[in-house]
């Protein structure tokens, strides 16, 4: 890449692991050397070196509105001016969390955290002491976050790492979560079949998004429902991306089946750190101080990152919204695919709503295991294309691309067109 990038890459090389943050940011999955971004608008991203991408990673789906919107702008200034943190409660919490409760409706009472990562590590323990069981049902590429129950089989970063789970994660801690092959019902009888009582909750991402974009196969989530609630274990939906990104109440709303504990993150922080776990009042009221499961945080409900969600949440609320979304996707599907058919490209393309994933594979994508029969290798050299032409896709085969309502049809097509090129380049 341009040689501020790589110089910026190798500084914080010295001082970071790899450069970076999270590990997707550092490009093992595509080779090469990451990009340095300087600063981003809608949905452009500039780099360091001066160069600008069409950008469909948009902060790993929290920047639904795109970036800077001018909305969230003003808010976490004005919010700023305030006092950045007081760890004592404020109005702006009790409004973000009813406006979650609006869009949830299976959401009695609501706990505002940090990450989503603590939201589900939240949630499970919720769970367990809720039912007193020990056993948490997850699937295979589904990634809720690095606590370290949660670490087994958990999709893109660590399928990317080709790490089976991680290292420090004692078998001691995961030999009470059993992962089952996503989308497949039968197995999830035959668990419970054999271990029901033992089990406190199923937690799903209820489109997957961590293994690239999987749809649910249908009566999936119905059949979950129904065979949590025959063995008395609750039902968990990570709507962590899917919440207000498939429809503001997330898969709850859009297929109609209510979880007992959902968890959220990314969209609603507005881009700032917010995650959330809530759902059905008697589970809820386990949680201190009014009941006997702990939880907390110093920066949890912080002003500033609450007043950024609750202008993103408010923006998404104007009419059209979801169908504006819904075209500009449906308009890089199709000319993707077709692109891609032009040109003899073997790639399936999985999209739901504003969530989208080019395998390149010629084989249908259900679950963890079709997903990684993708090529990896075309993958990369695709990604390396698009990038030199100005698209910034996630820089995995298994991650979802997103779509923001600041891209324009103007830029899907520049993207269509990058991917044509990028495509013939394969050949
Ligand atoms: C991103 C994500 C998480 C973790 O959220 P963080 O804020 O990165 O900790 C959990 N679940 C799902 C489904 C996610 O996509």
């Amino acid at each position: 890449m341009g040689k501020k990038s790589s110089e910026w890459f190798r500084r914080a090389q010295a001082s970071l692991p790899d450069g970076v943050n999270s590990p997707v940011r550092a490009f093992k999955a595509v080779g090469g050397e990451p990009i340095f971004i300087d600063y981003a608008q809608g949905a452009t991203l500039y780099d360091v070196d001066g160069n600008s991408y069409v950008d469909y990673v948009c902060s790993w789906g929290a920047l639904i509105l795109g970036h800077a919107h001018p909305d969230v702008v003003a808010a976490v200034k004005q919010a700023a001016t305030r006092g950045t943190s007081y760890g004592a409660p404020t109005p702006g919490e009790v409004e973000l969390a009813e406006l979650i409760k609006a869009a949830f409706p299976s959401i009695e009472l609501v706990r505002l955290v940090n990450s989503g990562t603590e939201a589900t590590m939240s949630a499970l323990r919720v769970a367990r002491a809720f039912t007193g069981r020990k056993l948490i049902v997850k699937f295979d590429g589904c990634y809720h976050g690095h606590a370290d129950s949660l670490l087994a089989r958990a999709g893109s970063g660590v399928a990317t790492l080709g790490l089976p789970d991680s290292a420090g994660v004692l078998e001691e801690f995961i030999q009470f979560t059993l992962t089952l092959p996503y989308n497949d019902l039968a197995a999830v009888e035959a668990a419970f079949r054999q271990r029901g009582r033992e089990i406190a909750a199923v937690i799903v991402e209820p489109v997957a998004g961590n293994m690239g974009c999987v749809p649910l196969q249908p009566g999936f989530l119905e059949g979950l429902r129904k065979i949590t609630g025959q063995h008395g274990a609750l039902l968990i939906f990570d709507e962590v991306i899917t919440g207000f990104r498939i429809a503001p109440g997330g898969a709850q709303e859009r297929y109609g089946v209510r979880a007992d504990l959902t968890t959220l993150g990314k969209i609603i922080g507005g881009g700032l750190p917010v995650g959330a776990y809530g759902g059905r009042r008697d589970i809820m009221e386990k949680v201190a101080p009014l009941g006997p499961v702990y939880q907390a945080g110093t920066l949890s409900g912080n002003p500033v990152a609450v007043a950024a969600g609750m202008a993103a949440l408010k923006a998404l609320q104007q009419p059209g919204t979801y169908d504006k979304l819904e075209a500009l996707s449906a308009q890089l599907e199709s000319s993707l695919r077709a692109t891609a058919d032009s040109t003899g490209a073997a790639v399936h393309v999985n999209r739901i709503g504003s969530m989208l994933t080019l395998f390149f594979s010629d084989a249908l994508v259900t679950d963890f295991a079709s997903a990684k029969r993708a090529d990896t290798v075309r993958f990369a050299r695709f990604f390396h294309g698009l990038l030199a032409r100005g698209i910034y896709w996630p820089p995995s085969q298994f991650e979802a691309a997103f779509v923001s309502l600041a891209h324009t049809p103007a830029d899907i097509e520049k993207t269509v067109a990058a991917a044509g090129a990028a495509f013939k380049e394969l050949r």
